[in-house]
């Protein structure tokens, strides 16, 4: 199993180590453009969009160029009137101020409190206040009412020369920002005085600065020469402006945006873009204000690089990941195909297997039941060997009853009247006989029935011995060979069936007389055949040991063959005078009764066959449950 998993785990490994590398690769590829595209129409969104804010900041720029040089205009047609230049053509010619000046200064403040009216956008006054004043700053007339702050003309008193541009500054005094607007009045090249606008900063906020139609997004602010942002109301309150005013805004350089970073609190929040524009002719500076994520999206493009390469890790650890998860899987899977595949070939090997059993149950049950025909047939072998005895047995009390009758009627003729005593003799010699006959005929009943049978009895082994020779001792004669009988001469008790083991005794001595019979075919004439059959008794290990011998001078057993010949159905005799039960059946009743059967055997020279049984010293319950002999 393991080596075909094995072998499966490196054809997949094989083949799809290709795929997986060309999957990683097509993989890789498509997220390194993923990035590189994102990353340019990230920076291409930028460009568009500083663009855009640039152009937008431009066009307010112009608008706002455009107002001023409008002012400039408007201010100059004022301060080149009929009416300011008779004024100082008077003043010039002597003209007192409480005479003829105060007129003209009349008619001059009419006119400026006019454009004051007139001038606005959609509604909102363009001009806070205006002024004439001489060239020592001094004011000749003021449209402010007295109530109003006085103005300081500090930075103004300088006379400008007749080319110079009106000039934009800022009165600082009081902290005050004020977006004034100079022009000089000339006469015949001379300047005379000035005329001072101050400029509603509100209106030049609201239609020129910041108009932004989305102001959340887009801020547009005036900075003044010093980088203060211009703002009337809130300069002083927004704390990030003020912070802005300490910076030389002034120095950014013009069409290039710059990240401003406020080093207040709030800064990390609120980062903004910021670009200048400077107004033309006009020394003010437009900066914009923008959101940087407005420009840059919520990602800068080294951001999204950056999680566009995290994303491509997270998918290919991913990939990784599945690959490992489905290798694991495929691992399982084959295991578990292995293991039902093996489920698979035991149950049919089991199937095989009970096949088998039962057939070889079968087998074994019709060796047994051939085993004991040939056990019942060894048996009546047996009893045919004792057949010879028994009639011989039988013979000797018959001639012996025959006699006695015989001797009684010849008594009864020649005698005449029987002699009470003779026949009496006689009829009790008859009887005695007649229980002799009796009882070997009872024997041998009792042979067939209880021989093989487990029933034990304490019996003394020298009285097996002597039936068992009775009744083949008239068969071994006939045989013409020397059969010895030394019994041990004291009673050897051993508990077993005694029929079974006048059976074992049968086999032994019909072995040693077919095994003698054999040698003498052999040895010719001077060879004279001898069986003994001993008994005795030894101690050993402490246990009384009842043994008994049968010895024989015959043929012997050829090393080779001695372990097998307790073997069922051994046998090297021919057909009809051997089963090779003999020896099986044998051994098996020994050991059935605690015994051991052991042989020795010179092939030639002869055989012994010593058996021994457990001694059986006291009398058991089951003593006499056969009667023997
Ligand atoms: P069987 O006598 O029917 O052949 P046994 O089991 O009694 O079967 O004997 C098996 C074999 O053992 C015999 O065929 C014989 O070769 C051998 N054998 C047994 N007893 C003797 C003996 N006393 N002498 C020589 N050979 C013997």
């Amino acid at each position: 199993m393991e080596d075909s998993l094995k072998a499966k785990l490196a054809n997949f490994f094989q083949k799809p180590k290709i795929v997986i590398l060309i999957a990683y690769l097509v993989i890789g590829t498509y997220l390194c453009l993923l990035m590189a595209i994102n990353f340019q129409s990230q920076t291409a969104l930028q460009k568009s969009t500083l663009k855009r804010i640039h152009l937008d900041l431009e066009k307010r720029a112009f608008s706002l160029g455009y107002f001023f040089s409008e002012r400039k205009h408007g201010l100059e047609s004022i301060a080149t009137s009929k009416d300011v230049l008779s004024y100082f053509i008077n003043k010039s010619l002597g003209m007192s101020e409480a005479y003829g000046l105060k007129v003209s200064l009349f008619v001059i403040k009419q006119i400026l409190l006019k454009t004051l009216q007139e001038k606005s956008i959609q509604g909102d006054p363009i001009y806070m206040r205006l002024l004439l004043v001489d060239t020592s700053g001094r004011p000749l007339i003021d449209t402010a009412s007295e109530s109003q702050e006085a103005f300081f003309f500090s930075s103004v008193k300088t006379a400008p020369s007749p080319d110079e541009p009106p000039i934009v500054f800022i009165d600082q005094e009081n902290n005050k920002i004020k977006l004034v607007l100079k022009t000089p009045c000339i006469l015949q090249g001379e300047v005379m005085g000035s005329l001072i606008s101050i400029l509603n900063l509100d209106t030049v906020r609201k239609h020129f600065v910041d108009f932004s139609p989305n102001p959340s997004l887009d801020r547009f602010d005036l900075v003044s020469n010093d980088g203060r942002i211009m703002r009337s109301d809130d300069a002083a309150q927004c704390p990030d402006f003020r912070e802005l005013t300490s910076m030389t805004i002034h120095q950014l350089p013009e069409d290039q945006f710059s990240l401003i970073k406020f080093p207040s609190e709030r800064a990390h929040a609120k980062q903004m873009m910021v670009t200048r524009v400077t107004i033309h002719n006009v020394p003010l500076y437009l900066l914009s204000w923008v959101e940087k994520k407005t420009i840059t999206g919520t990602l800068t493009p080294w951001q999204s690089l950056l999680g566009t390469a995290f994303l491509a890790l997270m998918i290919l650890l991913g990939i990784v990941k599945l690959v490992k998860f489905n290798t694991e899987n495929l691992v399982l899977q084959t295991r578990y195909d292995e293991s039902k595949r093996q489920q698979h070939r035991l149950a049919s090997k089991n199937q095989q297997l009970k096949h088998e059993i039962s057939q070889r149950q079968k087998i074994e049950t019709e060796l047994e039941e051939q085993r004991s025909l040939q056990m019942r047939s060894d048996r009546l072998r047996s009893l045919g060997e004792m057949a010879a005895g028994i009639a011989h047995e039988l013979n000797q009390p018959l001639v012996g009853v025959r006699g006695k009758a015989e001797l009684t009627l010849l008594s009864l003729a020649q005698e005449g009247p029987l002699v009470p005593q003779k026949i009496e003799n006689n009829v009790q010699t008859i009887i005695e006989q007649v229980d002799r006959m009796v009882h070997i005929i009872d024997h041998v009943r009792l042979f067939a029935r209880n021989a093989g049978k487990v029933e034990i009895s304490r019996v003394d082994l020298n009285d097996i011995v002597c039936t068992a020779l009775t009744l083949v001792m008239v068969q071994f004669k006939s045989y013409d060979l020397h059969l010895e009988k030394i019994l041990a001469p004291r009673k050897l008790f051993v508990l077993v069936n005694p029929f079974s083991v006048e059976e074992v005794i049968f086999n032994l001595l019909t072995n040693a007389r077919d095994a003698v019979e054999s040698k003498k075919k052999e040895a010719g004439q001077n060879y004279r055949p001898d069986i003994s059959i001993r008994t005795g008794s030894d101690e050993l290990e402490n246990q009384k040991n009842i043994w008994i011998e049968i010895k024989d001078n015959g043929s012997g057993i050829p090393e080779s063959i001695i372990p097998s010949i307790f073997d069922p159905f051994f046998t090297t005799k021919d057909p009809d005078k051997g089963t090779g039960l003999g020896l099986s059946i044998c051994k098996s009743i020994v050991e059935e009764f605690g015994g051991t059967i052991d042989l020795e055997s010179r092939e030639g020279e002869g055989t012994a066959f010593i058996i021994h049984f457990p001694e059986c010293r006291t009398p058991t319950e089951t003593d006499e449950t056969i009667p023997f002999p």
